[in-house]
């Protein structure tokens, strides 16, 4: 287990779920496609630990042609749509359910971004496509990580999995646990749908064990869902653009890697922050810009190698961008 107050130990256990999950997804057949893995994504009602893009990896490959930033939802009605011939964005793209003059700006963007061409003609833009957007995203999985599942824990995650399970968004919805070594994991009695798949994860210091405790059903968005067919494939695709351009290392973003006290431990393979003054695992809310513990690193530690591109804090966020971009590759090395 990573080591801990419940809050901290979690959001260990949701880091390694997600290392985890790069290497071995999924835990129950085989598969061509490749894990592109991302944490706390979701839509304005419901977020969720650990997502996971089943992604072809032709596809995937080929997504790279647009960037390492996720495309939002009008950057993906210019480039899903865009001519392989140059036409005035009006003709090409269909309409919007939304005023042109916000398609006008995305086609700027698009093209600030190299995603699209662009040309005058008069007063009109003439567009045309870079390359055709690639079909890359074959399965949307959300995991919901409990690692102590208690009955009470389990009761509150009811309503949440009922969700998931109504709106069909994801293909599964799982919830993964720490393993308690006995025969039937207790979460299989705590009234959790019967529709989530529950997985146990055994953590030791060189990697992660994972036995299926319960499968999953695939969710039927025909039979769940309450949105139309083309708004949940809308809303699918913005999320595993979303996967794509986060990942789930980019909780550095939101931490202070460049506090003097700032670790990277290794835990079951995964690198999960460490606080070296509170000595434990430090949430991503405490380790803000308020924390009373934050020192700034002793610039001398940036003359041991980092003259010029930073400290070890910098360090820390190459390292982890460097990680990000390795798994959007489908052969992940
Ligand atoms: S002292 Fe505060 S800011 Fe510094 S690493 Fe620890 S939790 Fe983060």
């Amino acid at each position: 287990m990573i080591d801990g107050a419940p809050g901290d130990a979690e959001f260990g256990f949701e880091l390694v779920t997600c290392r985890w999950a790069e290497r071995a997804w999924p835990p129950d057949r085989d598969t061509a496609t490749v894990p592109v893995v991302a944490r706390q994504l979701g839509t304005r009602n419901r977020r969720w630990d650990t997502v996971v893009v089943e992604a072809d990896p032709e596809g995937l490959a080929a997504r790279a042609a647009f960037g390492e930033g996720a495309l939002d939802s009008d950057l993906l009605h210019v480039v899903r749509n865009a001519p392989t011939d140059w036409a005035w964005y009006r003709d090409a793209l269909p309409d919007p359910d939304y005023p042109w003059r916000y398609v006008r700006a995305a086609v700027h963007r698009a093209d600030a971004r190299g995603i699209v061409d662009t040309k005058r003609d008069g007063n009109r833009i003439r567009i045309r496509q870079v390359e055709p957007y690639p079909d890359w995203v074959c399965r949307l999985v959300a995991v919901e990580n409990k690692p102590d599942l208690s009955a009470s824990a389990a009761r509150a995650l009811v309503d949440q999995l009922d969700h998931d399970v109504s709106a069909a968004l994801a293909d599964e919805v799982w919830v993964a646990t720490a393993s308690t070594g006995e025969t039937v994991e207790p979460a299989l009695f705590e009234g959790l749908p019967v529709e989530a798949g529950v997985l146990a994860l055994s953590l030791d210091g060189e990697g992660v064990d994972s036995r299926v405790v319960w499968h999953p059903a695939t969710l039927d968005p025909a039979a769940e869902a309450s949105s139309p067919p083309a708004d949940r494939e809308s809303k699918r695709l913005e999320l595993a653009e979303r996967a794509y351009g986060s990942g789930w290392r980019s909780y550095v973003e939101t931490m202070r890697p460049d506090c003097r006290w700032f670790r990277l431990r290794e835990s079951a393979d995964a690198f999960v922050p460490w606080c070296a003054e509170k000595e434990c695992h430090q949430t991503a809310a405490e380790c803000a810009g308020d924390c009373p513990g934050f020192e700034p690193e002793p610039p001398a530690w940036r003359t041991h190698g980092w003259p010029i591109e930073g400290g070890p804090g910098k360090g820390i966020q190459r390292l982890l961008a460097r990680r990000r971009r390795r798994q959007r590759r489908p052969d992940g090395e």
